[in-house]
C-alpha cells in the first residue's frame, strides 16, 4: 500500500489545482518542488511590503465566471486593470492600439480618420502575401504602428530580425477604435488582495508539501510514495532527453529597490525601440496600489534559452512541436502517470487556462476511479 494516492511533482497552479480538488475528494496527496518555494511561476517574494512577481508580472484576466469564483473562493481579487504604457525613444503611447494611440501617432480624433490612416498605409505597403512577421504586421496595420510598436519589442523578444521571423508568429493584431486603454477584453481581471501566494496558499492548505525536492533526484524512492505521479515538470526531461531537447525562449530579471515612492505611473511599461535593452520594466506596487515609501521595479530582458536558465516561453514552431510530439506519443502509453500543465503540454498557458485545464484534468480522473470501483 502506498503512503500517497498521488505524488503532485510541482507546486505552481496545474500541481495545486489538482492536489486541492483530489485531497477534496478524500484522495492523500504529496506536493514537491524543486524550488523553495511553491506557487511555480505565479510566486511573489515581498520587498519592502511589496509583492513582487519574482517571475514576470502576472495578470488574472478570464471570461470564465466558474474560473473567476473559483480564485475569488480563495482569495479575493482586486480592480486592476491592465493599461500597459509603451515608449518609444522617449515618445509614450497607449496600449493596445485604440483611439488614444492613434491621437498620439497621428492627431486624429475620429475612428473614420484613424481608418483611413492605417488603410491608406496598409495599400501603400502593397503586401499581397506576407513572407515574414514584418510585412504581416505591416499588412495588418500599416507601418505607423509597426515601425513605433511592434518591430524592435518583437526582435528584441525573439532575439531575431522582424524579416527572418515566419509570418505565421503574429495572427491577429488587435486594432481598437474606441478611447478604451484596457488590454484585456475579458470581463474579468484583476489581482490577488496579498498577492498571489494566498491563492497557493488556499489550494494548498493542509497538503503535505516538501519544498528542495527535485523528481529526478530521488526517482525512484519518490515513484514509490505514491499509486500515481501526476507530472508537471519538462516533459523531454521525463525522459531523459531522449529524442533530444525541446527549446524554450528565457527571460532575466533585475530586480532593484528605490528609494522613491512612484518611479513610472503604471505598472507595466514597455520599451518598443531596438536600442533600450530590455523589453519592459514593471513597478510592482501599482498592481496592488501600493502605498509604500519605497518602490521596486523589475527589467525584462528576453534571452535564448540554454539548460540551467529558466524556460519561459515554448517555441511552437515545426521543429519543436514534432519533438513534442514523439514524447507526447510516450506519455500516451503511461498508465500511471498523468501529465499536465505549460511544461509536461510545452504550451503556452495563460492562468485561468492553466487552472480550466487542471480541474478537467482532475474532475476526469476522479470520475474514472469511481467508475472503475463501481
Ligand atoms: C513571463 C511570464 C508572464 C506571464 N504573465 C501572465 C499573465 O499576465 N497572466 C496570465 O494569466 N498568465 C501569465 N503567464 C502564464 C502563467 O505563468 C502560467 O499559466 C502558469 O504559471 C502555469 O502553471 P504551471 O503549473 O503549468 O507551471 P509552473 O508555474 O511553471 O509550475 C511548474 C512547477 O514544477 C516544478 N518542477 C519542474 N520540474 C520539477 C522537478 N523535476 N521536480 C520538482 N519540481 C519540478 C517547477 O519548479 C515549477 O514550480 C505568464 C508566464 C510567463 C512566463
Amino acid at each position: 500500500m502506498h503512503k500517497y494516492d498521488y505524488l503532485i511533482v510541482g507546486a505552481g497552479l496545474f500541481g495545486s489545482v489538482f492536489a486541492h480538488e483530489a485531497t477534496k475528494k478524500g484522495k492523500r496527496c504529496l506536493v514537491i518542488d524543486r524550488r523553495t518555494h511553491t506557487g511555480g511561476n505565479i510566486y511573489c517574494e515581498n520587498i519592502e511590503g511589496i509583492n513582487v512577481h519574482k517571475y514576470g508580472a502576472h495578470i488574472f484576466h478570464t471570461n470564465d465566471k466558474k474560473i473567476w469564483d473559483y480564485v475569488n473562493s480563495f482569495v479575493e481579487f482586486n480592480r486592476y486593470t491592465n493599461t500597459p504604457i509603451a515608449n518609444f525613444k522617449g515618445e509614450l503611447f497607449n496600449l493596445p492600439f485604440n483611439m488614444n494611440t492613434f491621437y498620439q501617432l497621428w492627431k486624429v480624433k475620429k475612428p473614420e480618420e484613424a481608418k483611413a490612416k492605417i488603410v491608406e498605409q496598409v495599400k501603400k505597403a502593397n503586401i499581397n502575401t506576407p513572407t515574414n512577421l514584418e510585412e504581416q504586421a505591416i499588412s495588418l496595420v500599416g507601418t505607423d504602428i509597426y515601425e513605433k510598436l511592434i518591430k524592435g519589442y518583437t526582435e528584441k523578444q525573439w532575439g531575431r530580425k522582424a524579416t527572418e521571423l515566419p509570418a505565421f508568429i503574429i495572427k491577429r493584431l488587435p486594432v481598437r477604435f474606441t478611447y478604451d486603454n484596457n488590454y484585456f477584453n475579458d470581463r474579468y481581471q484583476g489581482i490577488p488582495i496579498g498577492g498571489y501566494n494566498k491563492l497557493t496558499e488556499g489550494l494548498l492548505n493542509g497538503i503535505d508539501v516538501k519544498l528542495g525536492v527535485d523528481y529526478f533526484k530521488d526517482r525512484t524512492k519518490l515513484d514509490q510514495s505514491a499509486s500515481k505521479i501526476v507530472f508537471t515538470g519538462k516533459i523531454d526531461e521525463f525522459y531523459d532527453f531522449r529524442f533530444g531537447a525541446l527549446e524554450y525562449r528565457s527571460l532575466r530579471f533585475e530586480h532593484e529597490t528605490l528609494e522613491n515612492k512612484n518611479y513610472q505611473g503604471n505598472a507595466v511599461v514597455n520599451y518598443t525601440d531596438a536600442e533600450t535593452p530590455f523589453t519592459r520594466i514593471i513597478e510592482h506596487k501599482h498592481f496592488e496600489f501600493g502605498c509604500q515609501d519605497k518602490t521596486v521595479v523589475t527589467k525584462e530582458y528576453p534571452e535564448d534559452w540554454q539548460p540551467g536558465k529558466e524556460t519561459y516561453y515554448p517555441v511552437n514552431d515545426e521543429k519543436n512541436n514534432t519533438l513534442f510530439k514523439q514524447y507526447q506519443t510516450l506519455a500516451e502509453q503511461e498508465r500511471n502517470v498523468i501529465f499536465g500543465g505549460r511544461l509536461a503540454e510545452y504550451k503556452y498557458y495563460d492562468m485561468h487556462q492553466v487552472i480550466g485545464s487542471a480541474l478537467v484534468r482532475v474532475n476526469k480522473e476522479l470520475n474514472i476511479q469511481i467508475a472503475d470501483t463501481l
